[in-house]
C-alpha cells in the first residue's frame, strides 16, 4: 500500500492536509502521519491532525502567513533534506493540496537535487472546499466550462504577470487564492477589462471549519465582501456559477442566455 517499508534510507512525503476540517484528509495522508518520524507542518494545517503522529515523532512548524515568514523556503528545504538524510520518514504537511500554490515545485526540485526520494499525496484544495461550502459548482455545462486558479498575491507587485483582459473575458470560474487583501485591485482590474459589473462573487473564509463564513455579492460591490477577513484564509470565486448558490438568493437569477451563443460571440 504505502512505500513506508522502503523508507529506511529516508523519504519525504509532500502531503495535502486538506482545507481545515480535520476529517477532510485522505486515508493515505492519515496513514502516513501515523507512521511519521518527523513532520514539518504549515501554518494553515489543522493542528488536530498532529494528534495522529506517533509518540516520539518530531514536529516542526514552518508557518508562513502574509507578512510574517517564520521559516524561509530555503530553510524548509534544508530541514526536509537534513531530516531525510538522517534516515527519517518525513511528512511535509501542507494546507489543501500541495501542488496548488503550495511551493511543492520548489521543494520537489530541492529534494531531487539532494537525491532524496519523495512522493506526493494530494489533498482537497481550498477552491473545491469553498465551492462545496457555498454550494455552487465550479463548472456547469451551461454557464462555465473552465476553472482558473489564480493567485491574488502578485496583483500589485507583478500586475503584468496576469492577463486581466483574458481573465475578464474567458467566462471561466475564477478562483483567487490569497486574494482577500487585494480584492479591490482584483475587482478594479476585471471591471476595467470588461467583466460585467453584475458578475457574482463569493468570498468564503475558513471553508470546512466551524468558523467558515460565506458572503456573496456582485463584482461592483465585491470589495466590501472582504471586510473583517484580514488574516483569515479566504477564497474569492468570481463567475456565473456563484449564482447557483443558495447564499446568492438576493442576486438576480441566472438567465439561460448568460453564456449563450451571442454572449460568446
Ligand atoms: N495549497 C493550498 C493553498 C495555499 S495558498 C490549497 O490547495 O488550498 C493559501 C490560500 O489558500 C489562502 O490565502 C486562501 O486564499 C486559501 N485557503 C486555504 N485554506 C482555505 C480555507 N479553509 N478556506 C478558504 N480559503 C482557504
Amino acid at each position: 500500500m504505502l512505500p513506508f517499508n522502503q523508507a529506511d534510507a529516508g523519504f519525504v512525503w509532500l502531503v495535502g492536509a486538506g482545507p481545515g476540517a480535520a476529517d477532510l484528509i485522505t486515508v493515505r495522508a492519515l496513514n502516513l502521519l501515523q507512521q511519521a518520524e518527523a513532520v514539518i507542518c504549515d501554518e494553515l494545517v489543522n493542528r488536530e491532525l498532529l494528534a495522529h503522529c506517533p509518540i516520539g515523532c518530531e514536529v516542526h512548524f514552518a508557518g508562513k502567513r502574509a507578512g510574517q515568514h517564520s521559516a524561509t523556503q530555503p530553510e524548509i528545504n534544508a530541514l526536509m533534506i537534513a531530516l531525510a538524510s538522517r534516515g527519517r520518514r518525513v511528512v511535509r504537511l501542507k494546507g489543501g493540496d500541495p501542488l496548488v500554490f503550495g511551493r511543492a515545485g520548489e521543494e520537489m526540485q530541492a529534494l531531487r537535487e539532494a537525491g532524496i526520494p519523495f512522493e506526493i499525496v494530494p489533498g482537497v484544495t481550498a477552491a473545491t472546499a469553498a465551492s462545496a461550502a457555498a454550494e455552487f459548482p465550479l463548472t456547469h455545462r451551461d454557464f462555465s466550462s473552465a476553472v482558473i486558479f489564480v493567485t491574488g498575491h502578485q496583483c500589485a507587485a507583478n500586475t503584468a504577470a496576469l492577463d486581466w483582459s483574458a481573465l475578464a473575458k474567458l467566462r471561466a470560474t475564477l478562483c483567487f487564492y490569497m486574494g482577500v487583501r487585494r480584492l479591490p485591485e482584483i475587482v478594479d482590474n476585471l471591471l476595467r477589462h470588461g467583466m460585467a459589473a453584475e458578475t457574482p462573487v463569493a468570498v468564503v473564509s475558513e471553508a470546512s471549519r466551524p468558523t467558515q463564513r460565506i458572503t456573496v455579492g456582485s463584482l461592483q460591490e465585491a470589495a466590501r465582501l472582504s471586510a473583517g477577513l484580514a488574516g483569515q484564509p479566504a477564497l474569492v470565486v468570481i463567475g456565473e456559477v456563484v449564482r447557483l448558490s443558495a447564499f446568492a438568493a438576493q442576486l438576480p437569477q441566472l438567465h439561460a442566455q448568460a453564456v449563450g451563443s451571442d454572449a460568446l460571440a
